[in-house]
């Protein structure tokens, strides 16, 4: 029996493990995926989230920029920096999410990953937590799995609205400017194109803010990949 059974290593899992064993709680994190796992995403971290940890984040930092270009149809180009004292940090989601969650391990807290969570069930005055490896109980349970993952839902939350987006890295260039975020607007209708460097690529990705059709995915993916 656990204090506190966490579904989910991504930012808000490892966050909750860390803050919790470090009050002395015990905690289990259940993560579907092997770790490190892949997680589209641009990866541009605000820097202010050092304030509610007391390890140090730069062994996980590609890079940190300070300039942000935005476009209007690939032309129009504005330039701003960012006007905060550390600049906005870039990072690669696998390595950054399993670090987080390696520094509650160091503490105490325990991971399964390859663990899916197939289902849950309130006992009496606890959480019992189902998985293909076994059964797990706690006092407290933690939905961290995600906009994708099942547990809203098993809770009774209201199905999310989901958005479209498609994201890809790319490898680095030679000739690739590194020191600029940049959004580009106006060609994806209701939506932008992000480009986030990294110390040995970048993270393309496009989205959209109205809609969602399935059809629309491929044509959206490929203007980003095009831009
Ligand atoms: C294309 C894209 C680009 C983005 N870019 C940025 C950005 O640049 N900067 C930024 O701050 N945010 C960005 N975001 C948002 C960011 O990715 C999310 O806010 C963040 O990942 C949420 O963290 P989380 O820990 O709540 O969930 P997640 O990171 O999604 O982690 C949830 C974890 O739960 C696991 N899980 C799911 N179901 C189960 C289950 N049944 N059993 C066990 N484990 C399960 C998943 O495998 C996953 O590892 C982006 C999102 C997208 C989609």
């Amino acid at each position: 029996m656990y204090d506190c059974i966490i579904v989910g290593a991504g930012p808000a899992g490892g966050t909750a493990a860390y803050h919790l064993v470090k009050q002395g709680r015990s905690v289990l994190v259940l993560e579907k995926q092997s770790l490190p796992r892949y997680k589209p995403c641009g990866g541009g971290v605000s820097p202010a989230i050092a304030k509610w940890f007391d390890f140090d984040f730069s062994p996980v930092i590609s890079l940190k920029v300070d300039t942000i270009r935005f476009t209007w149809k690939k032309g129009d180009p504005v330039e701003s920096k960012i006007q905060t004292i550390e600049p906005v940090w870039m990072v690669q989601r696998d390595v950054f999410d399993h670090f987080l969650v390696q520094q509650a391990q160091n503490l105490g807290a325990e991971l399964k990953d390859a663990t899916e969570v197939k289902s849950i069930e309130f006992k009496s005055d606890c959480w019992q937590v189902n998985t293909a490896n076994g059964t797990f109980s706690a006092r407290y349970l933690i939905a961290a799995d995600g906009a994708a993952g099942p547990m809203s839902k098993w809770l009774g939350f209201k199905e999310p609205k989901r958005r479209l987006a498609a994201a890809l890295e790319a490898p680095a260039t030679s000739g690739q400017d590194k020191s600029k975020i940049q959004f580009e607007f106006g060609t994806i209708k209701n939506g932008y194109i992000w480009s986030f460097p990294k110390a040995d690529g970048l993270s393309i990705g496009a989205a959209s803010f109205l809609g969602g059709e399935p059809d629309n995915f491929q044509k959206i993916f490929r203007i980003a990949v095009q831009c």
